[in-house]
């Protein structure tokens, strides 16, 4: 067999969701050569798959509608979100970071719109954003569009999987990567100035979910492409690279945000119990409280004829009948009571109240269209996962940093791959606009070769101490317990 056909380039960037698609962008923007390797055969990653809520601070869309708002009231919203999870995941996040992504997430806006990208409405989250900053993108292929003229200026090797990273001296100096339907084509990618990680998450990966979860929840269901296989994480991790919150892979029911919008959800009593747009975990909470941890979303016709695709994608098989009674029925729910709760959740919207009196919810339906037009559907709410948090402690240039604290020579890493912002992402909007924001620094760095050149060993990276450097408090121990 022939060799690696060998590529050489300054900048490598591994995938082309939103984090390597802003990587590509701003590498090539400086005027470097670039590289990128992409796993599927088109650019966007999980988020031209997404709901396309992008949350971003101090955009143009706020000032347009007179929001206030500022990078210390995104930090507190920030706190209050990884306080709320501390406890259950052992949380821990990289404020620094969450302030560069506060600072550079409008400049991501005015990049999008730039680019043709529309945002047709804030969704308010008052929960989790105190003001409204999360828009909801009009069809998020623009996402994948507005990134193609970039792409256009660089080499893109789709179909292709990267395997290796390789390194001379303690620097990472290229990659390896084979085309994903058979190894007989193989890469040798020479970066000259850097390498970017941003191969998504390890959600896709049960073995991988497995080191970092117990078996039952690694095991929950995953609607998303299924190449966010951990890769990234694992030639980080061969290279020293340091991981943090590799546990938290939020539990969540897994629908779309856009089909929530529309929809009620009812237990076994058929009546509704939660606010259904409320915080991911609320609704995990919730739904498990339900008896025999049964429930539905229900929407009517127009509803289900418009978002079919995304109802389709759930884990359970939607049920149709003509009538709300019939429906009922078939879930074996009451049917009064089911006629009641949607009675009374039309009647709320015929109203001009902004605040479901019941549960609190303020995401409403567009327009406040009823739950009228039979033939109604149910879909069940099943419990699974749509992305991770974990990924590698980065320097404020996203450089990767190892478990003794210092930078790795010529890696860095965004979007999933990177572990310090996404403990906030239950606020919404996150992972999307993170992957944009920080992709775009971290493929600027790149592009400078912008690694702190010290030695490798030094540590680099101010405030974040060495796991060396950590201390518990100990018992004391007493040698003549023992003795007995
Ligand atoms: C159904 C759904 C709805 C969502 N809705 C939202 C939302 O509304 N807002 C939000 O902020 N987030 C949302 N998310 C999460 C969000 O889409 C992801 O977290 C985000 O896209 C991550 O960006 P990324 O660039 O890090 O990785 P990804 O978008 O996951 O892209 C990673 C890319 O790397 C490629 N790749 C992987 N391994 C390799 C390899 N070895 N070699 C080459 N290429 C490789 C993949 O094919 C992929 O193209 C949603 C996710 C899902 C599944």
């Amino acid at each position: 067999m022939a060799g690696p056909v060998h590529i050489e380039a300054d900048v490598v960037v591994l995938g082309t969701g939103p984090a390597g698609m802003a990587a590509v962008s701003a590498a090539v923007a400086a005027g470097v050569e670039v590289v990128a390797v992409e796993a599927m055969p088109h650019i966007g990653g999980n988020a031209v798959w997404s709901t396309g809520y992008l949350a971003f601070v101090g955009s143009d869309m706020q000032a347009e509608q007179g929001i206030v708002d500022s990078e210390e009231t995104f930090v507190a919203d920030a706190r209050a979100m990884v306080e709320a999870a501390e406890d259950q995941f052992g949380v821990e996040c990289d404020e620094d970071l969450v302030r560069l992504f506060a600072r550079e997430s409008a400049e991501t806006y005015r990049l999008l719109t730039e680019r043709g990208v529309r945002f047709s409405r804030f969704i308010p989250r008052p929960k989790q954003h105190t003001v409204d900053r999360m828009a909801a993108v009009e069809d998020t292929w623009m996402l994948g569009r507005a990134f193609v003229p970039d792409f256009e200026r660089a080499t893109t090797l789709y179909g292709t999987l990267a395997d290796r990273l390789v390194t001379e001296d303690g620097r990472v100096t290229g990659v390896r990567a084979h085309s994903a339907d058979s190894a007989d084509t193989e890469y040798l990618l020479t970066a000259r100035r850097g390498v970017v990680l941003a191969t998504g998450g390890y959600q896709s990966n049960p073995e991988l979910r497995r080191r970092y979860q117990p078996g039952f929840v690694a095991r929950a269901p995953y609607l998303g492409i299924d190449t966010c296989r951990g890769t990234g994480h694992l030639l980080g991790q061969a290279v020293g690279g340091d991981l943090m919150n590799m546990t938290f892979v939020p539990p969540l029911v897994i629908v779309s945000s856009s089909v929530v919008e529309d929809a009620i959800a009812v237990n076994e009593a058929g009546e509704r119990f939660h606010d259904e747009a409320g915080p991911y975990e609320e609704r995990v909470e919730r739904l498990h409280a339900q008896p025999g941890r049964r429930a539905w979303y229900v929407v009517d016709d127009v509803v289900a004829r418009e978002k079919e695709g995304l109802i389709g994608q759930m884990p359970e098989p939607p049920v149709q009948a003509a009538t709300l009674a019939e429906l009922a029925a078939l879930i074996g729910v009451p049917a009064e009571a089911l006629q009641a709760t949607v009675d009374r959740w039309n009647a709320f919207l015929d109203t001009d109240a902004t605040v479901d009196p019941d549960h609190g919810r303020v995401v409403l339906p567009p327009g406040r269209r009823r739950c009228a037009t039979g033939p109604f559907t149910a879909v069940p709410m099943v419990e699974g996962v749509n992305f991770c948090c974990g990924g590698f402690r980065v320097t404020r240039d996203m450089q990767v940093v190892d478990v003794f604290g210092a930078a790795i020579p010529g890696l860095f890493a965004a979007g999933d791959c990177v572990g310090g912002l996404n403990p906030v992402s239950d606020l919404g909007g996150i992972h999307i606009c993170g992957g944009l924001t920080l992709g775009r620094v971290a493929g600027r760095a790149a592009a400078r070769g912008a690694d702190d050149r010290s030695d490798h060993g030094t540590v680099l990276h101010a405030g974040m101490p060495s796991m060396l450097d950590t201390r518990i408090e100990l018992v004391h121990l007493d040698p003549s317990a023992t003795r007995a």
